[in-house]
């Protein structure tokens, strides 16, 4: 499959209102797993249903390879059924008077393709996807992860150059949604299909992206892999957004007014020094450690004095809540604690672990 390019793209749906999608460039490379990311309402199902054609762009353009399939200036709109793209939704709708196995071949019956292929295809996928042994049932007979991976597979099947999902897997069960997350993971390698990916959890990003777009308010934030995302953050929205519990932020904004930014201002000047206009901090909770006494502090480390407030057990790992005067910051371990409530604590970080942010909340040091 070519590459698919979005170029300035753009989405307004009504005269007064704001644009859905501003000025979007994407890249999708062949067999890449995109996942676009980002809260409800950030412009991630309009941009899927651009790249398939469902919605037209109100300005800018849509490439697959050198072919434009969607350019207002240019006039050019490629309808959906010519854009070779499978399409499944959150909510998937299988012929209820089809078995699964005649769900599973519709597509293929469809474009008309030779018994013999047909049958190899439908049971490639079926035994890919666990669902042979359900080929005579209805849907009705199915549970909703089992449709789930019908729809898919029906998909499949028809073996699309690209695979656009919106939210697939959001109706599942926890345990089903993990399953489903390692099948899809799988699948993408097996049938090397370009795969985009709508979703608001970034764990689903993390886990199954190689690719994850992060969007907010209709902008791209930053495009990465999800290593790229999570230890370089490109803004603070993308720090805030992805991790959880989430990263800690020691806002600059007032200076003045607490001990541990006042620190961590020090702190940057002497070892990261020529840093202007600092706006906020970040520090991610895994990235923080504690001691009882001060020679035990890594040497270099940003530091300080902290109360711990409370100790809270997650089942094989813990977060400590530390309160420093008007500041809370959150630590993970996954080393039962050596403290209690209310003892005093020195809390460090190693600088490589500092996000620093300017005023407008762009990252401006590694
Ligand atoms: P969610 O995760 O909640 O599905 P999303 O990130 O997929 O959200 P979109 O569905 O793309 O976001 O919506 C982006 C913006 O466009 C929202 O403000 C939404 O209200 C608006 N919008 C979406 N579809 C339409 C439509 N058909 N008509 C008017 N406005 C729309």
């Amino acid at each position: 499959m070519p590459t698919i390019n979005l170029r300035g793209a753009q989405k307004n749906y009504g005269v007064n209102s704001a644009n859905a999608v501003s000025d979007l460039d994407l890249e999708i490379r062949d067999g890449e797993f995109m996942c676009l990311l980002g809260p409800s309402g950030c412009g991630k199902t309009t941009t899927l249903r651009m790249i398939a054609g469902l919605e037209n762009l109100s300005g800018g353009e849509i490439r697959v390879g050198d072919r434009v399939v969607d350019c207002v200036s240019g006039g050019v709109f490629v309808p959906p059924e010519k854009r070779e793209m499978g399409l499944v939704f959150q909510s998937y709708a299988l012929w209820p008077h089809l078995t699964i196995e005649r769900n599973t071949d519709f597509g293929l019956r469809l474009r008309k393709l030779p018994k013999a292929e047909r049958e190899e295809r439908v049971e490639r996928v079926m035994q890919a996807l666990d669902i042979a042994k359900y080929r005579d049932r209805y849907p009705s007979q199915l549970s909703g992860g089992q449709q789930q991976r019908v729809a898919l597979a029906r998909m499949l099947a028809i073996n699309p150059g690209v695979l656009l999902l919106d939210e697939p897997l959001s109706n599942l069960d926890a345990r089903l949604r993990l399953e489903m997350r390692a099948e899809l993971k799988r699948l993408h390698k097996e049938f090397k299909t370009t795969i985009v990916f709508v979703t608001h959890d970034q764990w689903e990003a993390m886990t199954l992206a190689t690719t994850i777009a992060v969007m907010n308010e209709g902008t791209l934030q930053q495009i990465g892999t999800p290593n790229d995302i999570y230890d370089r953050p490109a803004n603070r929205f993308v720090a805030e957004f992805v991790g959880s519990p989430p990263i800690n932020i020691l806002d600059f904004g007032d200076p003045g007014t607490s001990d541990v930014t006042d620190k961590a201002e020090a702190y940057l000047a002497a070892h990261l020094p020529g840093l202007r206009s600092i706006g906020s901090v970040g520090i991610r909770p895994e990235a923080i450690g504690y001691a009882a006494r001060t020679e035990d502090v890594p040497e270099g480390s940003f530091s300080g004095e902290t109360t711990v407030t409370g100790v809270l057990p997650t089942g094989g790992n813990w977060i400590l809540e530390l309160r420093t005067d008007n500041h809370t910051l959150f630590l993970t371990t996954h080393v039962p604690p050596r403290v209690e409530q209310g003892a005093r604590v020195l809390f460090f970080a190693p600088p490589e672990a500092l996000h620093v942010f300017d005023a407008d909340g762009r990252r401006i040091a590694e």
